[in-house]
């Protein structure tokens, strides 16, 4: 398997599937529970009629799939990208499940997507387009069925627009139906860092784990965006030096670690980070086989695979991104004897205080943000020593040991629950 470019649109899929395939042969489990954790329980394609701003109307594909409810509602992102397909929203789903399960907190998985280039497009547009989208897949969501989320190419504004639609379908507002909301409309303190400090409290472990101290240390970040962006920003505030970053437009480097501050200001100014001036230009994927202590591919899936795996020299990976990593990079990965932390651990943190934030809207409470933070440190530190413990235990990766524990506690809640009828 090459690069996410050339690879077939299936190829995710398939990366989601080997996964699935290993835990069960790790569980033991038999074909017909296999089959139950395979496919989705419950998928739809919407047609998204867009009235553009110059009175033309384009139509644009969404998907939403929830892949499973056994432990409860569904829940995961919506993804904006000229890139989705029905196949990539699957995996993405399926995804959900296990980190919901791995991190215990009490929901599915699900995921959405439409096939759209926000970058094309005016806020209007973009709103319209969710709201059409909202509309179209509203008989599926709401706070005890399906709750999404931001993802790559949306954010709280989305999730505004999204509530909103769907409150004024209700004839009520419900803050709970999606998550990732602006902090005053029900929005939770602490949302919009939570994926990158969930990422950073698994880096730091993972380091410490490899005999690495964490200050001082070096380390390369793959994407500048709602992830990437304060992952370096929180290594370098824990005294690491980030070598090197990149964005959809480039990547920028410094033999002696970049000013993460000033960065962000280069890219709240410019809009990418090409152009900075506190750091080299660095070529194509180079930044992904820097010699660096820890990797974090935080932007798009099946960017380390077996064109690219033997040449990474860094020692640990945190998986910023869902999907990263192939299964055949994956394998060369583990005998090169790189840990990696795979992405249903390692970022989390997202949908953990997507949790708490139901969890306050539901209640109409709200937390400070030290408490938000106090409960998220909490939940990654256990499932990092949760996951690390099983692996040892078991001789394997930390992704196979934490894909078991996940499809054991779905596995475990489907045979509870039985099959109906
Ligand atoms: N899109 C994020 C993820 O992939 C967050 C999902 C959520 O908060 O529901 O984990």
């Amino acid at each position: 398997m090459t690069a996410l470019v050339d690879a077939p649109a299936t190829s995710v899929l398939d990366d989601a599937q080997a996964q699935l395939s290993a835990a069960i042969e790790v569980l033991g489990y038999d074909q017909s529970m296999h089959r139950m954790l395979a496919v989705p329980r419950r998928e739809v394609t919407v047609s998204v009629p867009l009235r553009k701003d110059d009175g033309s109307v384009e139509v644009y594909v969404g998907h939403r799939v929830q892949h499973n409810f056994s432990r409860g509602p569904a829940k995961g992102g919506l993804r904006y990208s000229p890139d989705v397909t029905l196949d990539e929203v699957r995996a993405l789903a399926m995804w959900m499940t296990w980190k919901c399960a791995l991190l215990d907190v009490p929901y599915g998985g699900a995921k959405g997507g439409i096939r759209i280039d926000p970058r094309e497009h005016s806020a209007a547009e973009l709103e319209r387009v969710t709201r059409r989208y909202t509309s179209e897949i509203s008989p599926l969501i709401g706070p005890e069925r399906d709750i999404p989320a931001p993802d790559i190419g949306t954010d709280e504004r989305t999730m505004a627009w999204m509530m909103d639609t769907y409150s004024v379908q209700q004839g009520h507002t419900v803050l709970g139906v999606t998550t990732g909301k602006p902090v005053g409309l029900g929005g939770s303190l602490g949302r919009a860092t939570a994926t990158s400090r969930g990422v950073v409290h698994v880096a730091l472990a993972a380091l410490t784990d490899r005999g690495i101290a964490p200050a001082g240390a070096t380390a390369a970040v793959q994407g500048f965006g709602k992830v990437g962006r304060y992952a370096a920003r929180f290594l370098a505030e824990a005294g690491l030096r980030v070598l090197a970053v990149s964005d959809q437009y480039g990547a920028v480097a410094s033999p002696t670690g970049l000013d993460v501050v000033a960065l962000e200001k280069h890219v709240d100014e410019t809009g990418s980070v090409v152009g900075f001036a506190g750091g080299d230009v660095l070529p194509g994927d180079a930044l992904l086989e820097l010699d660096v202590d820890l990797l974090v591919p935080a932007a798009v899936e099946g960017v380390l695979h077996a064109g690219n795996a033997a040449r990474v020299k860094a020692k640990v990976i945190v998986e910023g991104a869902n999907g990263p990593t192939t299964p055949e990079a994956d394998e060369i990965l583990r005998s090169a004897g790189v840990l990696v932390a795979p992405d249903i651990l390692a970022n989390a943190g997202g949908v953990v205080v997507s949790y708490f934030e139901w969890v306050q809207a539901n209640q109409a409470f709200w937390w400070s943000a030290d408490e938000v933070e106090a409960r998220l440190a909490t939940r990654m530190d256990q499932a990092w020593q949760h996951v690390n413990a099983h692996a040892r235990r078991l001789g394997v990766p930390l992704r196979s040991a934490a894909t078991a524990l996940a499809v054991e506690r779905v596995a475990q809640a489907h045979q509870q629950r039985g099959l109906y009828p």
